[in-house]
Order: structure tokens, then sequence, then C-alpha cells
């Protein structure tokens, strides 16, 4: 089910240089039209589902829509981000509707070191074997 955009919420990411979606986006597929600025996903049968475009829009302007042959006549997947969680909304065809909601942060966003508690990385030694937090030794692998 590739991602789509909802043309009446998306503002472009108000001009910017690259907007939101084209920044996250791993397969380079989201395009804005400076004209209307509005963003589309440019080759749908390319998109890899992944869902960051539609996790970090800031407008909730990316929905998810099944290939007509799959889900026919209505059917959609639509999120709504918060700052902790993610709420899907799934129609069905005949009406009915539910809703899951996942997190997906447990710690506050730009809290992460990820070099927390490691020595700083020595640039001069790029060329040479191993990892910086291993003192050039490689790992031991055991079987
Ligand atoms: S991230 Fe959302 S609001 Fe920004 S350009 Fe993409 S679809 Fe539009
Ligand atoms: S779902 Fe993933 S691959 Fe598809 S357009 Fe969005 S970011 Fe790109």
């Amino acid at each position: 089910m590739p991602s789509c955009v909802i043309a009446a919420k998306c503002d472009g990411c108000k001009g910017q240089d690259k907007t939101a979606c084209m920044y996250i986006c791993p397969n380079n597929l989201m395009k804005l039209d400076r004209e209307r600025m509005k963003a589309f996903n440019q080759e749908p049968e390319q998109c890899w589902e992944c869902y960051s475009c539609v996790k970090i829009c800031p407008q909730q302007a990316i929905e998810v829509r099944a290939y007509a042959d799959i889900v026919p006549m209505g059917g959609a997947v639509i999120p709504m981000r918060a700052s902790d969680s993610i709420m899907w909304t799934i129609k069905f065809r005949n009406g009915n509707v539910k809703r899951f909601k996942f997190p997906i942060r447990t710690t506050a966003e730009g809290s992460i070191d990820p070099y927390a508690g490691k020595p700083a990385a020595d640039m001069s030694k790029l060329d040479q074997p191993g990892f910086f937090n291993t003192d050039g030794a490689m790992p031991v692998i055991a079987n």
C-alpha cells in the first residue's frame, strides 16, 4: 500500500527547499510541485511502503492507499501522528472502522546520545581496520 499525499492538507512544508517528505524518503519518491505547493509521490509503484513520509509529515497530509485491485471501493489506512505515538485508522470497504494506537518512541525527542560512554573517534585512523570503540582491534566473533 503506497503513500499518497492528500492535496487539500499539504502546504508544501511552507515552500522550504526540501520538504519533510522529500528529506525522509529513502527511495527519493516525493516531489514538490512548486506552482501548486503540493507534494506528491511520483512513483507509487516504486514505494517501499516504509511510511517514513507518513510519520514525518507535519500536516498529517499523507495517507496510505491500497491498490484498487486489492482494496476497492474506498478502503483506506489513515495515520494520525502524535509526538510519542501514532494512531492508525483503518476504514474497511463495508464501512467498519478500527483504530490502533502504537507508541513510536520511549524517550524524549533529541534526548538520545548514541555515543554516550564511548571514546572519541580518532579520524586519523580512518584507513585502518577495526572500530573506533575497540581501539583498532577487530571484534572476535564466537562460534
Ligand atoms: S511533508 Fe507533508 S506537508 Fe510537507 S510537503 Fe510533504 S506532504 Fe506536504
Ligand atoms: S512510504 Fe517510504 S518509500 Fe514510500 S514514498 Fe513514503 S518514505 Fe518514500
